[in-house]
């Protein structure tokens, strides 16, 4: 016969899958002797059957539910429902892995017009225990009946108007009363039925609730994106209350078994005199520190610390744990892994290693990668956050988090940043005139744009905090004005906070807690590298980025656009020339100054990298990034140019393409006008030729972008080729160099083969390739991918993570393709997926060599790399 109820002392810390994670812990305490409340746990298969019994408990749970029933009214000297001695139990959820915000507890079931008696007896406080009945009420009327909170709380409000009260703790016992009885008449209103007064009804009521929440939507839709399987079902938890709110030899409270903040080796807590765990949550009471438990009860505090001890050793994790004093007697209420900041967490894993409890891969596979962020960038202050107010939401497209007044121009951006005042460049779309106020911002809000466009691209390799594609606000930039969906009006000026890390835009200016990395960082990172095997190189176009990327631990260049490091107020307008120029005269001409230009920027970037590598793009703009669209801009360029207004407008006329992004750029570009990228590889290697002079090693790669066919990459490489040789001549000297190509389009991959036998490495331009084989614009995804995610369409927006099973699979043809041609071809990956930790881990295992992120992402890159070579040696859990 299957079992489905388990006693405490029959479970261990392993069975989570049956028993759920908070189920097993229960059981794990009970079984090594600590005072926990004894209870049952219906199982995980329980909750199968249910679910294969079409929402029904079949008899044979009915039966051993009321067999554990009994043994508990047995062990506790208690009775469900009893007047003078009532049991009352709390009715807790437990997933095999942890789902938060799946269910809420139920507390204090077991109360109804007889038990109140009891509980009033047993607590002697009048007051707590109607409050306790009146919350149980209203728990249990939202978690099992759906009945909205607030037709509870309106009725609490009223009655606190009617008597006139401040707060909830003016109400007395006839008070309390009296909203019992409105907020029985709310439930049978709302339930279409009485307010269940029998104990086991109560009971058997919560328990369905937590078995059907397995199947909510919310549930299904966490499981989905966080690959949990739907198959594990949920635990259900039935434990026995104890009362902390018996008089001043009772209390409750939490204690970490270290800082949760700071990771520091201490017990760390806050603890009620005569209270209910619930008074803390409800904020009715302030709790007060750990210490004075100590000064109380000095007996009950070494019993605490002791317990803390023990459990942080058995668990071999800092421990979150729950207890209750009930008469001068400590009980256990639960332990977990406690919920900590990444600093914390670096802090404790490495603190662990070093007292010989955890191994050093388990450090590392402690902290999900993305937990990083939290360091590398300043945060809003938790408390503050939690009283804010959100005003929208959009792309999380950069993390941190900033607050400032908003600008709507990057010239009166860069004015008041100047004067001192903290930023916010809120546009519609950024391009490349922005740059230096974006650059002088403390953060950029676009309402229009996907993950992968202009100002989500440059503020990540920024590693400034920004939000795109923001489709809740509406943007005059003209008038200078910014509207809400919901009708708030802000202008230029406002303050407004943006956290990147969630897309959330909140209506003030709030608190910050800035970055900073510790020695225990610096340590653990070092463990991290010595378990990776990727290459971690960065995406940067700037002596700057390159510095800091390096001080982030990058092994070299994955990826410099060219393009950009024309954005730059001075140098737009060389660019501008050599596009707009209608003759090869014109265009050398407004070459010879970029080639200056790049010459100076391609030096810097040499000398700092100090031979490791560096790949360098050749151009690719899409010519709507880079064309004027104001009419001062207009003005601007054909004074530049010794052209009319009017032959400018024209030519831009010409110029404008339907679908840029599909137009005339990349190697396309090289194929029409073969001067820009001869250009190009001459400043290369005469900055090479430099540097080499100077005595650091110096091997640039040399990409060529949005190569299609074996045909354009022959013939671009032949004249690059030709162009250097002709330099090696002419200086009598020979330098090393490679030249590859980005794998951006679909046909590349399919023929990479071909394409293999003209290139000396492949580097997966993942934005381009996702864009080309979903059809999704780069540019307007913001517009529709958000309804893709809210109806499950996809599991995420695939410019974020890799689509494995499309895109992700053309990357692993391509590879195996090209290697079928050179085996030992060089291979990475330099789109945005390169900073994704999933991505990264789907990178690692079809084999490449390296991945190419912004500067910021580098310790992230680091991290999920090495999880990723660990999941692969050892098959561990991960984080
Ligand atoms: C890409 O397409 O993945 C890429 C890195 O190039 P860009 O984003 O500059 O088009
Ligand atoms: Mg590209």
């Amino acid at each position: 016969m299957r079992k489905f109820v388990y006693q405490f002392d029959e479970g261990r810390k392993e069975m989570k899958f049956l028993l759920g994670g908070k189920g097993a812990n229960l059981a794990e305490m009970t079984r090594i002797g600590l005072p926990v409340p004894p209870g049952f746990i219906l199982s995980t298969d329980a909750c199968k059957d249910y679910n294969e019994h079409h929402g029904h408990l079949s008899e044979d749970i009915l039966r051993e539910v009321m067999l554990h029933l009994a043994h508990l009214e047995e062990v506790t000297g208690k009775q469900f429902g009893s007047a003078e001695n009532p049991l009352l139990v709390s009715v807790r959820s437990g997933a095999p892995l942890s789902m938060p915000g799946m269910m809420d507890t139920i507390l204090n079931l077991g109360l109804n017009e007889k038990s109140i008696q009891g509980l009033m007896h047993a607590t002697g406080d009048a007051r707590s225990s109607l409050d306790s009945y009146r919350r149980f009420i209203q728990m249990f009327g939202d978690v099992v009946f759906g009945i909205p909170s607030y037709h509870f709380e309106q009725a609490l409000t009223r009655i606190k108007k009617e008597a006139g009260y401040q707060s909830d703790t003016d109400l007395q016992p006839a008070d309390l009363e009296e909203l019992i009885s409105r907020y029985l008449d709310i439930f049978s209103a709302e339930a279409g039925r009485d307010f269940p007064q029998d104990p086991k009804e109560q009971l058997l009521l919560a328990i369905t609730a937590v078995f059907d929440s397995w199947m909510n939507p919310r549930a299904v839709i966490y499981r989905r994106l966080h690959d949990i399987d739907a198959s594990y079902g949920t635990a259900v938890n039935i434990q026995a209350m104890v009362f902390g709110n018996t008089g001043d030899t009772s209390g409750t409270g939490i204690a970490f078994t270290r800082n949760p903040s700071t990771g520091e080796k201490a017990v760390f807590g806050e603890f009620l005199l005569n209270a209910q765990g619930e008074d803390v949550v409800a904020g009715i009471r302030t709790p007060v520190e750990l210490s004075q438990l100590q000064k109380l009860m000095p007996q009950i505090f070494e019993e605490l610390i002791a317990t803390c001890a023990l459990l942080e050793e058995h668990y071999l994790d800092m421990q979150d744990i729950e207890f209750t004093i009930e008469k001068e007697r400590l009980y256990i209420l639960q332990t977990r892994n406690g919920k900590r900041t990444t600093k914390a967490a670096i802090q404790v894993a490495v603190d662990l290693v070093h007292e010989g409890k955890i191994s050093r891969e388990e450090a590392i596979m402690r902290i999900a990668p993305k937990e990083l962020d939290q360091l590398l960038h300043p945060a809003f202050h938790p408390d503050a956050l939690a009283k804010s107010r959100v005003l929208a939401t959009g792309l999380p497209a950069s993390p941190g988090a900033a607050t400032g007044a908003i600008y709507f121009d990057a010239a009166s951006a860069v004015r008041a940043a100047d004067m001192g005042i903290k930023v916010i460049l809120v546009r519609s779309e950024t391009s490349p005139e922005d740059i230096e106020g974006m650059a002088k911002s403390e953060a950029i809000l676009t309402a229009r744009g996907g993950m992968t466009s202009h100002a989500a691209v440059v503020a990540r390799g920024m590693g400034k905090c920004c939000i795109v594609g923001c489709a809740d606000i509406l943007i005059d930039e003209q008038e200078k004005v910014l509207r809400t969906k919901a009708g708030q009006i802000l202008h230029e000026g406002d303050l407004i906070s943006l956290d990147g890390g969630t897309g959330q835009i909140y209506e003030e200016a709030l608190p910050l807690t800035e970055a900073e990395l510790s020695p225990a960082f610096d340590e653990w990172m070092q463990w991290v590298d010595e378990s990776k095997r990727l290459q971690i190189r960065v995406n940067a176009d700037t002596p700057a980025d390159l510095q800091m990327a390096l001080h982030f631990g990058a092994e070299g260049i994955g990826l410099c656009r060219t393009e950009h490091m024309f954005f730059h107020e001075d140098r737009i307008p060389f660019v501008r020339q050599m596009i707009i120029a209608e003759n090869s005269q014109d265009r050398a001409c407004a070459l010879e100054k970029l080639k200056d230009m790049q010459k100076e920027d391609f030096c810097a970037l040499f000398r700092i990298a100090a031979g490791r590598p560096i790949n360098i793009r050749l151009l690719d703009p899409p010519l709507h990034e880079f064309l004027p669209k104001e009419t001062r801009e207009i003005e601007k360029l054909a004074q530049a140019s010794g052209k009319t207004v009017a032959e400018i407008r024209r030519r831009l006329s010409e110029l404008t393409e339907t679908n840029p992004m599909l137009g005339h750029r990349g190697c396309r570009l090289a194929v029409t006008f073969p001067e820009i990228y001869k250009m190009q590889a001459e400043a290369i290697m005469e900055s090479a030729m430099i540097i080499h002079d100077e005595g650091i090693p110096v091997h640039p790669e040399i990409m060529i972008p949005l190569v299609a066919t074996q045909a354009e990459l022959a013939l671009i490489k032949n004249e690059i080729k030709a162009t250097i040789q002709q330099m090696f001549d002419k200086e009598r000297l020979i330098l090393p160099f490679d030249i590859g190509t980005m794998i951006e389009t679909p046909r590349a991959c399919i023929v990479a083969d071909q394409i293999a036998k003209d290139a000396q490495f492949f580097s997966f331009g993942t934005n381009d390739l996702t864009q080309l084989t979903f059809g999704f614009s780069r540019d307007d995804a913001g517009k529709f991918l958000p309804s893709y995610e809210k109806l499950a369409l996809l599991p995420q927006d695939p410019f974020v993570s890799i689509d494995q099973d499309g895109v992700g699979a053309l990357v692993e043809l391509g590879t195996v393709r090209g290697r079928m041609t050179q085996p030992n071809i060089k291979i990475g990956v330099c789109g945005e997926h390169g900073g994704d930790p999933k991505s990264i881990r789907f990178f690692h295992k079809i084999g490449l060599q390296y991945v190419s992120c912004s500067p910021f992402r580098v310790p992230i890159a680091r991290l999920a790399a090495a999880q990723a070579a660990l999941l692969e040696q050892h098959s561990m859990e991960t984080v």
